[in-house]
């Protein structure tokens, strides 16, 4: 979808946007109160960053350290450079097991690789048990969120899903919908012959992956099945255990407000002789797909520090008001924009970097401190000065340029720029609060927004008078 359509469809949907305004917001809350609680944690934000400073800058280490710290009961490794070779080893291994029903637990990184199509055109019966993936899954939808994939959905919309979809009668309690899919999930999960879950640290020292959750299904999905694929993006390597209970403190916290998460699944192999759980084979399949790129890229290799939190998106205003699905693709909001242009090859790519107010809200919710709006703009300039053949992105309307070009005539001279701010107050003031006028070129940018009556002073004249 292209992105501006979405957000004109987000925009006239009220229940939407009410939808989006409650849920993130419930999220910003409980994060704020969640790090008010913890004083600590802005030192452990510190310490997360330079972690992953210093792994992504030895990526390459790392990863060859994980793939040989499983010793000789773990399963299979398996590196995937693009989507497509993901995709083919996933359906290789099921194919060599012979596995005909299979069961997922939520993974942004799968989604990435569409994979649950290339399942089901391979004829495999395939089943998301996150309850949120379940919802989307029904309603032939993608996540419209990192963490929360139907966030976009209301309780009596999933209700008249479950009816149409399930043949259930009308529920209309939070638990009962809940209980329901559990009915119909647990047979789900009888029936699999393989899990695939994804991955959300990857520890390099003992070749340990941790997978996070608060349902619990993610542990049916790498236990039940004979055999379990964990599919992780190549950034997602932690040095050591101790690393790993620090991203482990910030991320909950970051994502939902909770001190920790429900469950947090550290998974070594599959099942040893003597253990009584867990699967016969485990596969771990590592995807590049456009990160090795980032990589190599200083401006924006920040990017890969993303533990994926989803706190960018709640706090985003761009986000809150157009909606995972304007995005056009698996990650959203902030991070979403800045990984587009690299990692996603389809329309709207290229456009999503300049879908910001780079108000900065993103970087400062970021648990490892990523600056957002810095890579949002190394993006928005590697996207213009493209060559023209790979460019992607409309041009600029010709009226854009015109004022770009205007500003910078206005901003290279002291004396223009300062009769500029004076004009801007003139103008301004009539605007300002509702009020009655309205410049020819910015009535979109008002109409659903105040602007704030210009202060009395410019800051140039206060400061003249400081002195
Ligand atoms: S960029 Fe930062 S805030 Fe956004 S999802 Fe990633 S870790 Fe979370």
């Amino acid at each position: 979808m292209d992105f501006r359509d979405g957000v004109r469809r987000a925009l006239a949907d009220q229940r939407l946007q009410d939808a989006y305004g409650k849920a993130t917001g419930r999220f910003q809350r409980g994060r704020l109160k969640a790090f008010e609680e913890f004083p600590e944690g802005e030192a452990l934000r510190d310490l997360a960053r330079r972690i992953k400073a210093a792994t992504i800058g030895e990526l390459d280490r790392y990863l060859l350290k994980l793939s040989e710290s499983g010793g000789p009961h773990r399963g299979g490794g398996w590196g995937a450079a693009d989507a497509a070779e993901a995709r083919r080893i996933v359906l290789e291994l099921a194919a060599r097991y012979g596995a005909r029903r299979v069961v997922k637990s939520k993974s942004m990184t799968t989604e990435e690789i569409d994979l649950n199509e290339a399942l089901e055109d391979a004829g495999i019966d395939t089943v998301e048990t996150d309850l949120g993936e379940y919802i989307i899954q029904l309603a032939g939808e993608t996540p419209s969120h990192i963490i929360a994939p139907a966030i976009h959905k209301t309780r009596d919309e999933v209700a008249d899903l479950f009816v149409e979809k399930l043949g259930s009668p009308r529920l209309d309690r939070h638990e009962d919908l809940t209980h329901e899919a559990r009915r119909h999930l647990r047979e789900a999960f009888r029936r699999a012959d393989l899990g695939i879950t994804g991955v959300n640290f990857a520890v390099a020292e003992t070749g340990t992956v941790a997978v996070v959750e608060n349902e619990g299904n993610a542990r049916f999905v790498s236990t039940l099945p004979r055999v379990h694929v964990a599919v992780m993006g190549m950034e997602k390597v932690v040095p050591d255990l101790a690393s790993l209970a620090v991203f482990l403190k910030i991320l909950a916290r970051s994502a939902t407000g909770q001190k920790a998460s429900s469950y947090v699944s550290l998974i070594s192999g599959p099942r040893r002789d003597g253990e009584e759980d867990g699967p016969e084979a485990f596969h771990l399949v590592v995807l590049d797909n456009g990160r090795s790129r980032m990589l190599a890229d200083p401006e924006l290799r920040e990017a890969l520090y993303c533990i994926r939190c989803g706190a960018c998106l709640n706090a985003c205003p761009v986000y809150r008001h157009a909606g995972g699905h304007s995005y056009g693709w698996v990650y959203s909001g902030p991070i979403g924009s800045v990984l587009a242009p690299s990692l996603a090859d389809h329309a709207s790519a290229a456009e999503l970097p300049f879908a910001s107010s780079l108000c900065g809200a993103c970087r400062e919710v970021c648990p490892v401190r990523i600056d957002l709006p810095r890579l949002l703009l190394a993006q928005r300039r590697q996207v213009v000065e493209a060559p023209v053949s790979e460019r992607r992105r409309r041009p600029a309307k010709r009226g854009e340029r015109l004022l770009v070009r205007a500003f910078a005539w206005v901003a290279a001279s002291e004396l223009r720029y300062r009769w500029a701010s004076r004009l801007g107050y003139w103008l301004a003031r009539p605007m300002a609060r509702g009020g009655w006028w309205r410049p020819p070129f910015f009535g979109g940018w008002t109409r659903r927004r105040d602007l704030p009556a210009p202060a009395k002073k410019t800051f140039r004249q206060r400061w003249t008078e400081k002195d």
